[in-house]
């Protein structure tokens, strides 16, 4: 089945093509790119110089879709509204508290705290918990804004970019906030392949090619070994630092200067604006640095220089951090550095020529970096969206799956396992357990369609795993595994890990439906997208603030030797509070209530846990040496 080419704005299936944009979704900058005029282009703001957008929101005190601001403005926002204006949401995407548990500080606004493992991170600001999705949906939403003000048209079609190290969980989230900002996300294109389409590697590959893709920005570092057979990629390896880019060559530059000029350490702390403005001046000076050899300022009366020799020496730990995990990442993939063809240079920070220099050296050959390395990933995204257009005929389109397929968790969500668009054959699985004590039975329904909510999408069957043995809620492992063959007959297993029982059922995907019905699902879930976000944001909400319930009831129960009566009578009135929320319909007031009733607790929790760990110690011998 090739891929349907749909007017959202009419509803049918379209015979002519339209544009299919490229976003690179970045962790500082984000753009977007079409082709024009045959070749690939970035769109720039109204002054036409600046294609990036900085990957940054600021929630103003009118707290409206139109209190939010996204780029340039939102940047300067950062030091003046820091509680209010959030960065590196890319980072959060598809995470967990305890993934991100460690790097709180980092993140200058407010992360909450979830109880068990699983829950995915919420960002609040002022009284409003956000998801990741939603957030990365307003930079989707700025970036489709510029594009249709450039082209004077709507624009709904976009290929987007992820780390090749993207899980599936981060995969769909991008989608999910592509389709929440109006957009059909066609394809999720790893960023490497993109960088190397952009230079046409591709195309030159008799034979089949292996190449090395290094991609240095502000916040981070990743290389990525490709390889390229008949157009197809294959990301064999890939390795890096979340917590490395060209911030760390500002703050090295930094320090050098607070010691040149004997200035305390603390004031750039303890004087916000002192802070800033010297961070701006190291970026300023290492950009020049560049291109010339020597850069001088003055910051509140400081002289401020720097050679290219001593900015070189300050980073030199810190490239050869990046040549390391090259070397690892070669590891990975059992290669030697001969082995690889051609060196792709990605990131504002591969602008540096030590860098530059190092990576040309470890590999032995120039790299390539013609292409603005800011650009690059952008510019290949719009390369593949043209493809999927079917505006480049020499390039074949495969097998694809038209619609999302998956199963219904608690509260009626759909939990999509194979995205639409993905490649077929192709199979996947993902990890389940069960909701209630003891239960012994799992339903698994499985469903086709785009909208969050099982009930709007189309029901392929479903079946029952029976003969778990009982357990605590939560403690079942059960696989749920997906394998879809090339003529769209889906063959669903579930199997409980523990104990190996398992079923095994199969049904015809995409069965009797036409591709104007397929369009008009994909529409509905578009036109709907904003509505399904709320209600599935309500139903997770009440799904942990059920679960939070049942932990806090527990915890009283377990506790009343260790608990006073006022922190007793408190967490009890705090659970009732909460158990209150859930009986009504909105998630900020479940959500604020689960926070108050976790930041009680916690404390509470840990003097419960070090008084057990005490009371299990007692008497217990311990050897003597
Ligand atoms: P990116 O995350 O790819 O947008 O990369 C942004 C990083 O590249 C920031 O740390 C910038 O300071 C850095 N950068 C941009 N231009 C230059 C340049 N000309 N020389 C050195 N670093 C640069």
């Amino acid at each position: 089945m090739a891929l349907i080419n749909i007017n959202l704005k009419s509803g049918t299936v379209d015979k002519e093509r339209d544009i299919v944009v490229g976003i690179d979704l970045g962790t500082t900058n984000s753009l977007v790119a079409y082709i024009k005029d045959g070749q690939p282009v970035c769109v720039a703001d109204t002054t036409g110089k600046n294609t990036l957008v900085p990957s940054v929101l600021h929630f103003d005190t009118v707290h409206t879709e139109g209190g939010i601001v996204v780029g340039d403005v939102a940047k300067e926002k950062l030091v003046t509204d820091p509680q209010n204006t959030i960065y590196s949401v890319k980072r959060l995407m598809g995470k967990s508290y305890k993934d991100v548990s460690g790097f709180e500080n980092y993140f200058g606004y407010t992360i909450i705290d979830a109880p068990d493992e699983e829950t995915l991170v919420k960002i609040r600001v002022r009284d409003t918990f956000y998801t990741p999705v939603e957030l990365s949906s307003f930079i989707l939403k700025e970036l489709k804004t510029r594009i249709e003000t450039t082209l004077g048209q709507p624009i709904t079609k976009a290929v987007i970019t992820v780390p090749a190290y993207f899980n599936d969980s981060q995969r769909q989230a991008t989608r999910d906030a592509g389709k929440l900002a109006g957009l059909d996300v066609l394809r999720i294109v790893n960023e490497p392949t993109a960088a190397a389409l952009a230079y046409g590697l591709d195309r030159n590959t008799e034979g089949g090619e292996t190449i090395a893709v290094f991609d240095l920005g502000g916040g981070t570092f990743d290389i990525s070994i490709l390889q390229i057979q008949d157009g197809i990629f294959e990301v064999l390896s890939t390795h890096g630092d979340t917590f490395l880019g060209g911030d760390d060559f500002d703050r090295v530059l930094i320090d050098f200067w607070l010691k040149q000029q004997n200035i305390p350490n603390d004031l750039i702390f303890n004087d916000k604006e002192f802070g800033q403005t010297i961070r701006l001046a190291a970026e300023k000076a290492k950009k020049a640095l560049s291109t010339e050899g020597v850069f001088e300022t003055h910051v509140r009366g400081y002289n401020l220089t720097i050679t290219r020799e001593e900015f070189d020496i300050l980073i030199t730990l810190l490239v050869e951090r990046t040549i390391e995990s090259c070397k690892k990442a070669l590891a990975d993939a059992k290669l030697k550095t001969s082995d690889i063809q051609s060196v792709v240079m990605v990131g504002g920070s591969t602008r540096v020529p030590l860098v530059k220099k190092r990576v040309a050296e470890f590999f032995g050959k120039p790299v390539f970096d013609n292409i603005n390395p800011d650009e690059v990933v952008a510019l290949g995204a719009a390369i593949q969206a043209d493809v999927l257009a079917g505006n480049q005929r020499d390039v074949l389109l495969i097998d694809i799956t038209p619609l999302s397929l998956g199963i219904e968790t608690v509260g009626g969500l759909m939990d999509v396992i194979i995205p639409r668009n993905s490649k077929i054959p192709t199979k996947a699985a993902r990890q389940y357990t069960t909701s209630v004590d003891g239960q012994k039975n799992l339903k698994v329904a499985v469903y086709q369609g785009e909208r969050d909510l099982v009930a709007h999408n189309r029901k392929l069957g479903e079946f029952v795993l029976r003969g778990i043995p009982p357990m605590p809620a939560g403690l079942p492992k059960i696989d749920i595994a997906f394998y879809l063959d090339a003529d769209g007959i889906l063959r669903v297993k579930a199997k409980e890990l523990r104990s190996n029982v398992e079923q095994e059922v199969k049904m015809k995907s995409s069965y009797g439906l036409s591709d104007e019905e397929m369009a008009m699902m994909l529409i509905d879930s578009i036109q709907n997208a904003e509505s399904d976000m709320r209600a599935r944001a309500l139903l997770e909400a009440r799904n942990e603030a059920n679960n939070v319930v049942l932990a806090a009831e527990k915890f009283i129960v377990q506790n009343t030797a260790i608990l006073s009566d006022e922190e007793m009578a408190l967490t009890k009135e705090l659970t009732e509070k909460l158990r209150q929320t859930v009986a009504g319909d909105s998630k900020d007031a479940i959500n604020a209530a689960m926070e108050e009733l976790n930041t009680y607790t916690t404390p509470l929790a840990h003097r419960a846990l070090d008084a057990n760990i005490a009371e299990a110690m007692k008497g217990k011998p311990i050897n003597a040496e």
